[in-house]
């Protein structure tokens, strides 16, 4: 197995495959040797476990997943990959390539038919470009899968896992925290990437929830996550403002709601938590 870390080893197989970095698939491979052990030691994974990674790349974190767990399938939606990683990953016969875009794949076909009842891990080190619609389809499909460790840009951590009614919070918070018990793990420096990236890089680890933190009327999941979203669209005004705006409500309506969720009428998005909007959702949908 190549030293993958090593500069003059990436240059080598770069220039025998003739391939280029893409910055269009966010293509930034980790060099520094002691973090792709890290991370798969974060997501916890051991023997019985399967993985799924995103992006492998030319293979450096894939190879320490899969010393680690029983069997890695690796998404990679970059055609000009499979040669090299058919030569740098020919000592681990648990991995398995799938060359499709993550946000196409059949995610829930593709576990059961690789991991059956196996745990399930993800791990990555994301390409930034789709953070959000990566992890939002992980979380939403309500896939088996245990947990998810990847690494982010540094703001992206800090607003994934930041608490509801906290400042730091945004909608996604919401949807995180709602699916999910988010940890912000430990920063990146970018020169720990080829090539280096200008931002700071954050792995963080969510940890999957069994039943949500609150509960929700009936198949309202939707209409929740549209009135969060509403919420936050217009930062600077007030929830009940924004929220007329976004949904299109009369603003006394709203007011009335905010009354009877027993919240305060000029509140913030920020300052409203999971319960608060569960709440509200509710008296909206009363009269
Ligand atoms: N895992 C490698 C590493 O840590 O060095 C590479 C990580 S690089 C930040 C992101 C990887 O995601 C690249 O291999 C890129 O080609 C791949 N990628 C980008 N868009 C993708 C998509 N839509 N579906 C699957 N993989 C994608």
């Amino acid at each position: 197995m190549p030293n993958l870390t090593d500069l003059s080893t990436i240059r080598d197989l770069c220039a025998r495959y003739d391939f280029a970095l893409s910055k269009g698939f966010g293509q930034n491979f980790i060099i520094n040797p002691g973090i792709c052990p890290r991370i798969a030691e974060a997501a916890g994974i051991g023997p019985g476990w399967g993985v799924l990674e995103i992006g492998p790349g030319i293979g450096v974190l894939t190879e320490q997943l899969c010393k680690r767990a029983d069997k890695v399938v690796s998404v990679e939606v970059d055609k000009r990959l499979p040669p090299l990683l058919a030569e740098t990953m020919a000592g681990y016969d648990n991995f398995k390539l799938v060359l499709q875009d993550v946000l196409k794949v059949d995610l829930k076909a593709l576990l059961e038919e690789e991991f059956g009842t196996k745990p399930v891990a993800v791990c990555a080190n994301l390409p930034y470009y789709i953070t959000s619609p990566i992890l939002m389809r992980l979380l939403e499909e309500k896939l088996p899968i245990q947990n998810i460790t990847v690494m982010v840009q540094r703001e992206a951590a800090q607003r994934l896992c930041a608490a509801p009614g906290t400042r730091e919070a945004g909608a996604i918070s919401y949807a995180v925290a709602y699916y999910a018990q988010p940890k912000l793990l430990f920063t990146v420096q970018p020169g720990s990437f080829y090539p280096a990236p200008s931002v700071t890089s954050a792995v963080i680890r969510l940890d999957v929830r069994q039943q949500p933190p609150v509960d929700l009327p009936d198949g309202r999941e939707k209409a929740y996550f549209a009135l969060i979203r509403a919420a936050f669209s217009q930062r600077r005004k007030t929830a009940a403002n924004a929220i007329a705006n976004g949904l299109k409500l009369p603003k006394a309506q709203v007011l009335e709601a905010l009354r009877t969720a027993g919240l305060e009428e000029r509140a913030r998005p920020e300052q409203l938590t999971l319960r608060a909007y569960a709440a509200l959702l509710t008296a909206l949908h009363e009269d």
